[in-house]
């Protein structure tokens, strides 16, 4: 990094999956439902309607906040707040501004501590479609209610992350966790996992810092990290011409591939709070909060740990294998029934990531009796260990078991030494010059005769025996 630091901060809005909405019954589930069907006075905000928060919710904010390290609050409050904007339509929005469910928590992040402000719990606000390009041309604008009253937990995190590519990494990561402790889909493209940045550049020789842009719309962890690499550049090149930076919303035009600059940032005073009349305060009780912090179960960075201490991993690999969880439960699974820590990695490391990442997991039929099969054919000889990469992958794809493969193509390898005997005299006889040659002192021959047997035999000839054999016959030994 040369003179200019970035000083990058998240805030990252994720949809919690309950079964309900925030505050009544309708379902929270909205993403392939007609507009508008899924609405009640409750949550489009009808006067004299009252909502009851969900205690599911709760639940699962109180897991997130739990897995972030956060100290969570006993007692927390919901307050409208009021402000005028294009997608809004019920006109006001219940969330926790003053009292919020958690505090002060962290995240690691390549062995670094991302320090975490606070977790609260709001509902989501709805969306107005507006016809045409553009909201302000727009002659029409169509109000889809679907969304509003969506449970979210806003995360805010302190300004630590140091790089653009930190902030992609630490949303990888929080994703990671949403899923294992089942608390979100944390589906960025179904807008489950929402994320806006604040930016701000220091100049590290003068410890000038421009002034904090945010940039929202990325809705993938590659355009996190991309928009903040363009934000970043952007802001620099002002700050060398010595133009200021304009204290600003920006968007990510996927399109151009730039950041584009969408209003003068609000402040918090341009929002009206005021506490929200139907909803009581909560007060979680501490058996409540234990309860639920006791059903949470194992975090991927506990998970990486007992990879790294059971199964002598290191720690790469098991942070490789931890990722996915239904990745990790079946390495487990199959672990369990092979005995063989050390090559099943090596396998779900190479070939079985290499077939997910040419098919995806929705394709492949492996099961653990898959490996388990495999690794028996590979001890007692049957097959060589080339021919059972094709074996895995052929059985990955049809669903056959690598045996029944074996016995139809008469796959097994040529093990008889008689066998193979016969074989290496053919090929030395077929090549009189390059034993020639050998004996002579051209070592390395030796792999040409090799290789004429494994073409000879179709692959199928046992190394360790030709070599044998070719020792005999080439060097008398
Ligand atoms: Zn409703």
């Amino acid at each position: 990094m040369g003179r200019y630091k970035p000083i990058i901060g998240l805030e990252i809005h994720v949809q919690l999956s309950t079964r309900t909405k925030a505050f009544c019954n309708c379902p929270a589930d909205v993403f392939e439902l007609e507009p508008n069907t899924a609405i009640c006075p409750v949550c489009t905000g009808q006067p004299g309607a009252l909502p009851v928060p969900s205690l599911e919710m709760f639940e699962l904010g109180v897991k997130l906040a739990t897995a972030l390290n956060c100290k969570i609050n006993e007692y927390s409050r919901f307050d409208r707040k009021n402000y005028f904007y294009p997608d809004l339509p019920k006109g006001y929005q219940i969330t926790q501004f003053f009292y919020p469910l958690a505090e002060y928590g962290w995240l690691m992040v390549n062995g670094k501590k991302i320090r975490i402000r606070r977790i609260h719990l709001e509902e989501d606000a709805g969306k107005l479609l507006h016809a045409g390009d553009s909201i302000t041309e727009a002659e029409y604008s169509l109000v889809d209610m679907n969304r509003c009253g969506i449970p979210l937990a806003e995360i805010v995190t302190e300004p630590d992350i140091e790089s653009p590519e930190e902030a992609r990494i630490f949303m990888e990561k929080l994703r990671t966790i949403l899923r294992y402790i089942g608390v979100s889909s944390g589906d960025m493209e179904k807008g489950a996992l929402r994320c806006d940045a604040n930016i701000s550049v220091v100049d590290t020789e003068t410890g000038r810092q421009s002034n904090k842009v945010e940039v929202k719309n990325m809705n993938s962890f590659k355009f996190v990290e991309k928009a903040l690499e363009y934000e970043f550049e952007r802001i620099v090149n002002l700050m060398e011409k010595g133009e200021p930076v304009e204290r600003e919303t920006r968007g990510w035009n996927l399109s151009t591939k730039t950041t584009v600059s969408m209003r003068s940032k609000e402040e918090a005073h341009d929002y009206r709070y005021f506490p929200e009349p139907d909803i009581p305060p909560v007060i979680l009780s501490r058996e409540f909060i234990e309860n639920v912090q006791k059903s949470i179960g194992e975090l991927p960075d506990q998970r990486v740990e007992r990879f790294v201490r059971e199964y002598a991993l290191s720690e790469k690999e098991a942070n490789i294998l931890v990722e996915d969880k239904a990745i990790a439960d079946f390495f487990e699974d199959v672990v369990k029934r092979t005995n063989d820590p050390k090559e099943t990695a090596n396998w779900f490391l190479t070939e079985y990531f290499r077939l997910i990442g040419e098919h995806g997991t929705e394709k492949l039929k492996v099961t653990a009796e898959t490996f388990v099969e495999l690794f028996e054919l590979i001890k007692k000889g049957t097959i060589s260990r080339n021919m059972a990469k094709e074996i895995f992958q052929e059985s990955s794809l049809s669903g056959k078991s690598p045996k029944l493969i074996v016995e139809e193509k008469g796959l097994k390898q040529i093990d008889d030494v008689g066998e193979l005997e016969k074989i290496v005299v053919r090929v030395l006889e077929a090549n009189p010059q390059q034993v020639e040659a050998f004996k002579k002192g051209k070592e390395g021959l030796f792999s040409f005769f090799v290789g004429q047997v494994m073409k000879e035999t179709k692959g199928k000839a046992n190394p360790k025996t030709v070599t044998e054999i070719l020792n005999k016959h080439l060097r008398g030994s």
